[in-house]
């Protein structure tokens, strides 16, 4: 069947992107070592490296999620809504946020400062993707999948207006086919 979604070109594929998930789960396994991380993912950009992620970890560790939301089409409103919230208790426990992409900060920011107020052991966030260019705020995922322009990028996980989720790998949206 065919299915053309609106992608200028593939950025990531999919191959590329199992190869760079390994290598940050084997990270993180090395880094965790011998402790249980809560690994939260963010819905729902970050589902598929999310699962990705975790069944190539080699350590114990409990899955939680929490449900945020901030654009609208492909621009942010700069404001972040909260919409569900984990449900493991984090006090004294080491927390690693999975987001699908790092792009003004605004979210990331948001996240740690809300974690903080819980009191875990350590909070880090790791990020399939990090667009440092159009960062507002100082932050710096200790793990990041790839960096990439400030580009609007669809698929695994990433959508435009809830749709391209499912495309397996990571691509340019067309803006011409808004
Ligand atoms: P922030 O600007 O707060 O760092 O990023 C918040 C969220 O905006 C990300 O988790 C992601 O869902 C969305 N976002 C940022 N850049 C892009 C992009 O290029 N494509 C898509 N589909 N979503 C993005």
């Amino acid at each position: 069947m065919e299915y053309n979604p609106p992608v200028k070109k593939v950025l990531i594929s999919g191959e590329q992107i199992d190869k760079r998930v390994k290598e940050l789960a084997d990270k993180i396994s090395e880094d965790y070592k011998g402790r249980t991380p809560i690994l939260v993912g963010i819905l729902r950009g970050s589902v598929l490296f999310f699962s990705n992620l975790v069944k190539n970890l080699s350590i114990d560790c409990n899955l939680d999620f929490m449900c945020l939301a901030s654009y609208s089409g492909t621009e942010s409103s700069g404001k972040v809504r909260f919409i569900l919230d984990m449900r493991e208790d984090v006090k004294g426990r080491d927390v690693i946020i999975v987001e699908d992409i790092v792009d003004t900060g605004i979210t990331g920011q948001y996240l740690l400062d809300l974690l903080k107020t819980r009191n875990p052991a350590s909070v880090e966030i790791c990020s399939l993707l990090d667009k440092p260019s159009n960062r507002q705020l100082e932050i710096k995922p200790k793990y990041v999948g790839f960096e990439i322009e400030n580009e609007f990028v669809i698929g695994y996980g990433l959508d435009y207006n809830e749709l391209y989720r499912n495309l397996p790998y990571i691509g340019v949206f067309d803006e011409t086919k808004k």
